[in-house]
């Protein structure tokens, strides 16, 4: 009998491997995004949402239920944005923000993060790392969901739900509003260690896989060109919240511009730097020494700093001025970068792209560039092999330029065709 069952599972197991359908996507070029070698005239064998293999055109012996034709294209993997607001539609000024958190409802912020979803994948990002949903609760979990049940188009999500900040310390400001008035905040407030653990048990029991904190405020540029700014968290507050998300087996990403909060976070365990416009020698050499990703988000800020400036902040300026020095000394000292560009905080109608231009600029060439949002995204995610590569095992998350990337990196702006677990989303070839 035992023997009849083996048998009976074995014939439904193999009916349902090839009930799984088989894509052959012929490649004219594909880009191996660690070695920056393109090989030509290449099939990709895909099996349900995985690569099975990658052949030469001319040994392959395999027959697939679709035939893709890309042999006019560049192939390469789907992009990663390791920072990305999908319920924000841009906020230059604090008048852009309180809008979308005091007039329109979590529900139609998350009807327009639909659009931000499809967005971002039109634009060949197959997946992303939202960080944070400015008010709207828990919406990106809610998101990520619907995209996984194919219900809307989007990358895949890792998802930050509320982030956390100390109380008194984030919009909606109570200082542009009547002191009486209960206003909505853009995150979760917090003042004690207790506290702190909480939001992050709360926060993870609805769906959290990374930790958001905000760990720096006040910056300020002195006369000697340091930057400074104040440590939102008290040491006992960003350790407990830090301790509660490494023993839950989730990591801990900070929104850190000077010295003063990016040391903070690093030695409290965070494995990623976001923004990070004020870093100095110091914090390059701890992040190499603890291997912490930056986040630059560059063109998020030379996109508000002029508006930010009209509006009394000129901080935004000032980072734009030092942006480059910050980077090539980045580089220098081999921080490792992930492509992020908090999309969101500028309009999701703008370019998600622009990042790459600027660290070309900046020093990088142009397969590091590309790398950023390809393996070393992946690795940020704890996902490397999985995805940021066209490798057998891999998700089947692939993109197609016209152009060579190596060539010409704007390229990367003009997308056109994605394909992501398997499923083509975008075609205009
Ligand atoms: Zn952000």
């Amino acid at each position: 009998m035992k023997k009849y069952f083996t048998l009976i599972i074995t014939l439904l197991f193999s009916l349902h491997l090839s009930a799984q359908k088989t894509i052959a996507v012929k490649c004219g070029n594909i880009l191996d995004v660690r070695t920056g070698k393109l090989l030509s005239n290449q099939i990709i064998f895909i099996n349900g949402n995985k690569i099975e293999s990658i052949t030469d055109a001319t040994s392959f012996p395999k027959k697939a239920d679709t035939v893709i034709d890309l042999s006019a294209y560049y192939v390469l993997p789907g992009l990663i944005d390791c920072h990305t607001h999908v319920l924000l539609q841009g906020d230059i000024t604090s008048e852009d923000y309180d809008v979308q958190l005091l007039k329109e409802s979590i529900p139609y912020r998350t009807i327009r993060a639909t659009k931000s979803c499809k967005q971002a994948l039109m634009n060949g990002f197959t997946t992303i790392r939202d960080l944070g949903t400015e008010g709207a609760g828990y919406a990106d979990v809610d998101l990520k969901k619907a995209i996984a049940n194919e219900v809307i188009p989007g990358p895949r999500m890792f998802v930050s739900t509320l982030a956390i900040n100390t109380t008194g310390h984030y919009p909606v400001s109570e200082k542009d509003y009547a002191w009486e008035l209960k206003m909505p905040k853009g995150l979760k407030e917090i003042t004690g260690a207790d506290e702190g653990r909480k939001a992050v048990r709360e926060q993870i029991a609805y769906g959290a896989d990374w930790i958001k904190i905000y760990a720096d405020r006040g910056y300020q540029k002195l006369p000697n060109g340091d930057y400074r700014s104040i440590p939102n968290f008290t040491k006992e507050e960003i350790e407990a919240i830090a301790d509660e998300t490494i023993k839950s087996r989730r990591k801990l990403a900070a929104h850190a511009v000077t010295p003063d909060g990016i040391i903070y976070s690093i030695n409290a365990g965070a494995k990623s730097i976001e923004h990070g416009f004020g870093m100095n020698e110091e914090c390059m050499q701890l992040m190499v020494q603890k291997n912490v990703f930056w986040c630059p988000t560059i063109y998020v800020n030379d996109f508000v700093a002029e508006g930010r400036a009209k509006a009394g902040s000129p901080m935004n300026k000032f980072f734009a001025q030092t942006e480059p020095e910050v980077f090539k000394k980045a580089m220098k000292y081999g921080v490792k970068i992930a492509y992020g560009t908090d999309i969101g905080g500028y309009d999701w109608t703008e370019p998600q792209t622009k990042d790459f231009e600027f660290f070309i600029q900046y020093g990088m060439k142009p397969l590091q560039a590309i790398q950023t949002a390809t393996i070393n995204g992946a690795e940020l995610l704890g996902e490397t092999g999985l995805m940021g590569e066209l490798v057998s095992g891999a998700f089947a998350d692939i993109i197609a330029v016209k152009e060579n990337p190596l060539n010409n990196i704007k390229i990367l702006g003009n997308v056109k065709w994605v394909m992501k677990n398997g499923l083509v989303w975008k075609n205009e070839k």
